[in-house]
């Protein structure tokens, strides 16, 4: 070994030493601090879910227990579905005004309080699970979110994601953008605001109206989520037309939200057990979704009363471009929202030549083989 390889080898030697002892000392003060730290955490959660939605409550509710064995019994978290403890639409003020520590839900909930947080859960014609989960987890998807919620004394994390939902359910066909004229439909949110530039009437319906609004004609179609949760609606009795691709909602990330006093007061190991929960629940959903939804929708093709169409692309290019105009004219009313919708449009860019020359090039493949 030279002279100059051997004062490298020395000081790399040195350097290496000086880190580890560094993670080792801080690593091993925390984790002295939380042996000594038994309190015992007895935590409220509530969701904006029926008590019996399949997949979100299934899906939190394994959260909840992997939370209780990873902590051994530190922190409990008793689940209460929407309206059991406060109605299903409250999940957010509860949690933040502290009357429980916890909630699940998806941010366009909320989007009367915190328009800006919609790229958290969707928005029409936006990026699907993967590609949101590479912003919220790889970019600044997280810290935006952190950011937005923070005057409400709410901490945020992904938890779970419904995938891209179903077109919607419809009593006529769809073949030209004049069938959207005056179509009355359940679609809430910001894909309701770009069927009402199209001509249409966005309808606002709760969960439990939706069924029997379609079967009675009170509106003309509703978009509910996938064929899972979809067929257990019973909606392919009440129209005739099943539509792809969920246009307005491509990826619909879901939320768990943490009252800051709440989260604050947690020793750092229970914080990394909620985190890591969250984030393994989220994979839980992705399986039983994909698996739950492919046969349902199998399934529903079988049916010989009911079609299952997609969209001409006339019709769906036409409401892309209508997108565009609502998100322009949502930022201009919104800071914040400009805010977020700079770092979404960016990220996307950014994504965009790497995910051409990958899922695109491939999916178009796949296209082939397939046909
Ligand atoms: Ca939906």
């Amino acid at each position: 070994m030279g002279k100059m390889q051997k004062i490298l080898f020395s000081l790399s030697f040195v350097l290496a030493l000086v880190l580890s002892g560094c993670g080792v000392e801080s690593e091993s003060t925390t984790a002295a601090e939380d042996a000594e730290d038994n309190r015992v955490f007895n935590w409220k959660m509530v969701t904006a879910w029926p008590p019996n939605l399949p997949i979100n409550q299934d899906t939190v509710h394994k959260f909840s227990r992997d939370v209780e064995l990873m902590s051994r019994g530190r922190l409990r978290i008793k689940v209460y579905a929407g309206g059991e403890l406060v109605p299903a639409l409250q999940t957010f003020d509860a949690v933040s005004q502290g009357a429980v520590e916890m909630g699940h839900g998806a941010s366009y909930y909320w989007a009367g309080k915190v328009p800006a947080a919609q790229f958290l859960s969707t928005v029409p014609f936006g990026m699907m699970q993967n590609g949101a989960w590479a912003w919220i987890y790889g970019g600044e998807g997280l810290e935006l979110w952190r950011e937005l919620y923070e005057p409400f004394g709410i901490v945020p994390f992904p938890l779970g994601n419904t995938g891209i939902q179903m077109g919607g359910w419809f009593n006529r066909e769809i073949n030209t953008i004049e069938d959207l004229k005056g179509l009355k439909m359940r679609i809430p949110g910001l894909g309701g605001k770009v069927l009402a530039k199209a001509g249409g009437n966005p309808v606002l319906l709760s969960a439990a109206e939706i069924y029997t609004a379609l079967e009675r004609g009170t509106i003309d179609a509703t978009e509910w989520v996938g064929p899972l949760h979809d067929l257990r609606f019973g909606l392919d009795r009440a129209a005739k037309y099943y539509y792809y691709p969920g246009w307005h909602e491509p990826g619909t990330q879901l939320e768990l939200i943490i009252n800051s006093n709440a989260w604050a007061d947690l020793p750092a190991d229970l914080k990394t057990i909620v985190e890591a929960a969250a984030a393994s629940a989220s994979l839980y959903m992705y399986g039983l979704s994909e698996v739950g939804n492919m046969d349902a929708f199998n399934s529903l093709k079988n049916k010989g009363h009911i079609q299952v169409l997609e969209f001409p692309k006339e019709v769906t290019l036409h409401l892309a471009k209508l997108t565009g105009e609502v998100l322009r004219e949502e930022a201009e009313k919104d800071e914040k929202f400009m805010k977020v919708l700079n770092s979404y449009t960016e990220f996307r860019a950014r994504r965009a030549s790497f995910n051409k020359a990958t899922e695109q090039s491939y999916q178009s493949i796949l296209r082939e083989l397939n046909n």
